[in-house]
């Protein structure tokens, strides 16, 4: 992509009425545009990153087995008072709305009712079980606080990963396979060192539920990791009981502030038996099946790998995310020569690997500055003099190293 055709513009300064780092330097560096507190649109850039997660997630959906589907954000109020869901006092995140023909309905902030209802059509023995169905879908939350960025929007983008099983052992083992294609999500994103799965309070079909929880100073949680064992327990429910139950030794925690990016629960009945989700046994009798749901924010998660790896410049993307693997800037000259042997560059470059060409009419330090700003994770930069010498400056935008590369082996060094 041309930046040249890119109408959103990088600001000089970070925006006065954010708090959060995500929104700050998202904002500043042209990834997203604030519509109002707590609601953000994603430019093409913030677009390319929010894909790149999607892709991640998907693979690891696919390779769980579960389909994928789309489901409405306006939901149907009589299925949700069948699961105590619809009143404002149990659920204080809604956002409702009327029609004109009259009657309420609500803007989807989960899917559990919609989806379990659904499936009634759908399933009836126990040969049609166990299956998983997953969706990239808006959720609405009319959230009390959104100081948060895209950490914590009123609308955002949320995988949601639904199991139905016939029995609690055969949920337990689906369970086990989502947790660990989540550990190989958040490693993939560049988020494994510093993400644990981390018991919290459960509801009332198990014990705990498992949040994946990454230390980052603006987060909003506190939990204690062992670091050595890889996994932490949520403040909420600490004791020394409930350590010695996990296995945990209270000497071995360290206490830290985190962002909860993913959740995992076990939902037993609770869903599949007020909605009427029933299969029959071999011997005829109806039975609920056993669900469990699981979520990722994808703009949570992006807003989190924005701010644990920024630094005093602006983002550094990890190259799995990154909304292009490389910058190509050329620098500006009186003659013309540096922008034509950049447009070759990049026309060779764009047929092997997303590439951003730096084409526009601007300083050199406005350049420089906003490749930092945007954080790509590889910088080629072509200027008058080190082209006459037939060469072009390569720097590696996390570790700010720079390393002179022939023209002729450019494409050599990208791939070694
Ligand atoms: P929190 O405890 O942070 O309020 P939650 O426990 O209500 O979140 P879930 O309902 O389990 O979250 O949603 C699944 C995932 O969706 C969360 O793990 C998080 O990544 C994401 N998420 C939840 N609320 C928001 C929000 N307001 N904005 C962005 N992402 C969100
Ligand atoms: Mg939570």
């Amino acid at each position: 992509m041309k930046q040249s055709i890119l109408p959103f513009k990088t600001r000089k300064d970070a925006p006065k009425d954010e708090v959060s780092l995500n929104a700050k330097l998202l904002i500043q560096a042209g990834f997203i545009h604030k519509e109002m507190a707590g609601v953000y649109s994603y430019l093409p850039l913030g677009l390319r990153v929010i894909e790149k997660i999607k892709g991640i997630i998907r693979n690891e959906m696919e390779t769980l087995g579960a389909s994928e589907v789309s489901l409405t954000a306006l939901q149907d109020k009589t299925l949700w008072e069948k699961t105590g869901r619809w009143d404002d006092e149990v659920v204080d995140n809604w956002f409702k709305t009327t029609l004109k023909s009259g009657g309420e309905l609500g803007l989807g902030f989960s899917h559990e009712e919609p989806l379990t209802a659904l499936l009634r059509d759908h399933v009836s023995s126990y040969k049609d079980l166990p299956f998983s169905i997953f969706q990239f879908q808006t959720k609405f939350r009319n959230e009390l606080r959104a100081k948060s960025g895209i950490m914590r929007g009123r609308e955002f983008l949320m995988k949601d990963l639904y199991s139905f099983s016939t029995t609690d052992e055969e949920h337990a083992a689906f369970y086990d396979r989502v947790k660990n294609a989540y550990v190989r999500i958040f490693d993939k994103v560049g988020l494994g060192e510093v993400t644990f799965p981390t018991y919290a309070t459960g509801g009332s079909f198990s014990k705990f539920s498992l949040e994946f929880q990454t230390i980052t100073s603006s987060g909003e949680d506190t939990i204690y990791v062992d670091r050595e064992k890889k996994v932490a327990i949520n403040k909420e429910i600490l004791s020394d009981e409930r350590c010695a139950e996990l296995g945990l030794d209270r000497e071995n925690l360290e206490e830290v502030t985190t962002v909860e990016v993913g959740n995992i629960f076990n939902l037993g009945t609770k869903f599949s038996e007020p909605l009427g989700l029933v299969y029959k046994d071999e011997a005829g009798n109806r039975i609920p099946s056993v669900m469990g749901c699981y979520g990722i924010g994808l703009g949570r998660l992006m807003g989190t790998i924005a701010e644990v790896f920024a630094d005093e410049k602006g983002l550094v993307w990890p190259k799995s995310v990154a909304p292009f693997d490389v910058h190509l800037v050329a620098l500006p000259d009186a003659e013309g020569t540096v922008m034509a042997a950049a447009e070759v560059i990049y026309e060779t470059l764009s047929a092997k690997m997303p590439i951003m060409f730096d084409d526009r009419a601007v300083s050199v330090g406005a350049k420089l500055a906003d490749a930092d700003l945007i954080g790509i994770p590889t910088r080629i930069v072509i200027g008058a003099k080190s082209l006459v010498e037939g060469n072009v400056e390569i720097t590696d935008r996390k570790s700010g190293e720079t390393t002179t590369v022939a023209l002729s082996e450019i494409l050599n060094y990208l791939h070694g």
